[in-house]
């Protein structure tokens, strides 16, 4: 990664005092995450996986485990090292360490295997975490700073010129293209270590579908899609047929329960009938998942029709359905084709959801393509060359070579606080990679500037970038 990155490093210097302190001071950072986010989050191991435990001792997440559908702990089957003993167990998440005991576990038989108890928050007096059997449990407070990422609030920086447009115009291209191309690099560089973590708790296999699912998640939906293949790994799926399959993505996420069937047309009811005849004999296993606040968040209200989370999930199922041809080509770096990646997902289709937006609407005239030339380029940026380019270094170039297809609101407000009516903001937004490096620098200073511009630290940073 080193090589294929190189300027990655000198962004991450460029840059490094913004970073000091994020997360630190975010008002109500767990409040606005609710118990299901957190529990996400941690599963996706976006906490890390090595803590100090409060009694001091340092605790390394050996196992995630599973996420646990039926009653007792968030998660079962894991593995914690405590020095060089293994504890193998149950792990518990609440936001408040008093949680515990005011949901009654303390005297629960099934939290007796409990090994770790998570919190976000806990009174000044120390409270203990004990089970029925009066065993003391390793607790840990999760803190806002371990969560960066997760963390950076979702929020648009004002459309207007900034204060860095005067000396970036008298910047050389070559050296604003360098930054950008630099800014780029260290985006895909943080993308590609949260990845790769993915991997190491989960394998590659889920790390990539987990990660695609993202993406179809588009950006309001992109949390709940990441819960749903978290509940349903891709190994559990894998062993079930197409309409099983369906019928569990479709019912886990309620859709399928939000549905009357007498309000649908003829084509939906067939595609529901099919659906149900697998869902009742699953349901049971599932039923705890169902009710609120255990259910997966969906956002619907001003989507377009073809980003409904429906669609996006119907989309899913046909990915499913070609699992082995897509994930061939990211199996290893070596078998890496653009070509047969693309044509593969270009190509999904569905006997249902290539003619329906949702499960309420008529049929489309004709056919719509599942996932489009967009929403590839987003997996591309997002999963794929995150993935190889640490494993295969010449693929930056190949990234380099993409154009870009975003109609990225953010990209374009950056470009124009950024150069304004320069002409040069359009050379900077033609390939993907420089809309990603925009969208960097946009939000390591355009969203973390509350001063409009005044305080910002990029255009006097930019002599340094310069020298
Ligand atoms: S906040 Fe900083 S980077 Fe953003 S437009 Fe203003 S000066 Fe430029």
């Amino acid at each position: 990664m080193a090589a294929a990155l190189s300027l990655a490093s000198r962004y991450h210097a460029f840059t490094n005092s913004v970073f000091d302190g994020i997360g630190e001071n975010l008002p109500g950072w767990s409040e606005s995450l609710s118990e299901l986010d957190l529990q996400s989050l941690w599963f996706a191991g976006e906490f890390g996986n090595e803590f100090t435990s409060m009694d001091g001792k340092r605790i390394m997440v050996r196992d995630f485990g599973i996420w646990n559908h039926a009653a007792g702990p968030d998660f079962t089957g894991c593995a914690l090292q405590c020095g060089d003993e293994i504890l193998r167990g149950d792990i518990e998440l609440d936001p408040d360490v008093r949680d515990w005991e005011r949901h009654g576990h303390g005297g629960n038989e099934n939290y007796e295997r409990v090994v770790l108890h998570l919190f976000m928050q806990a009174p000044e007096a120390r409270m203990f975490t004990r089970t029925a059997a009066h065993r003391e449990v390793t607790q840990v407070w999760l803190k806002p700073e371990m969560l960066r990422d997760a963390a950076q609030p979702r929020r648009m920086a004002e459309a207007r010129l900034g204060r860095c447009a005067t000396p970036l115009s008298e910047m050389e291209s070559a050296q604003v293209s360098s930054l950008v191309e630099a800014a780029a690099q260290f985006r895909l560089r943080r993308k590609s270590e949260k990845l790769h973590a993915l991997i190491r708790i989960h394998g590659r296999e889920q790390a990539v579908y987990q990660s695609l699912a993202n993406a179809l998640g588009y950006r309001h939906n992109q949390r709940a899609f990441t819960i749903l293949t978290q509940r349903l790994p891709l190994k559990v799926l894998l062993k079930h047929d197409a309409p099983e399959r369906e019928a569990l993505l479709f019912g886990v996420s309620g859709f399928l329960e939000s549905v009357r069937y007498e309000d649908t047309e003829p084509e939906t009811r067939a595609y529901l009938r099919v659906m149900w005849s697998c869902w009742w004999k699953l349901r049971n296993a599932y039923v705890n998942w169902l009710e609120e606040p255990n259910r997966p968040r969906w956002q619907i209200a001003g989507a377009r029709p073809g980003n409904h989370p429906q669609r996006r999930l119907g989309a899913l199922c046909a990915l499913l359905d070609s699992w082995k041809k897509v994930f061939a080509a990211l199996r290893t770096p070596k078998a890496w084709s653009r070509k047969g990646f693309t044509a593969a997902l270009l190509a999904l289709e569905h006997e249902y959801w290539s003619r329906h937006y949702t499960l309420m609407s008529e049929p489309a005239t004709k056919s719509v393509a599942l996932i489009g030339d967009t929403r590839v380029q987003e997996m591309l940026a997002n999963v794929v060359y995150p993935l190889l380019v640490p494993e295969r270094g010449d693929l930056w170039a190949e990234f380099m070579e993409l154009p870009a297809l975003l109609d990225n609101q953010k990209v374009r407000r950056a470009a124009l606080r950024l150069f304004g009516e320069d002409p040069r903001a359009r050379t900077f937004q033609k390939r993907l990679y420089q809309q990603q490096g925009l969208l960097q620098i946009y939000e390591d200073y355009c969203l973390e500037d509350d001063s409009a511009c005044e305080g910002c630290p990029f255009p006097e940073k930019m002599k340094e970038w310069r020298a």
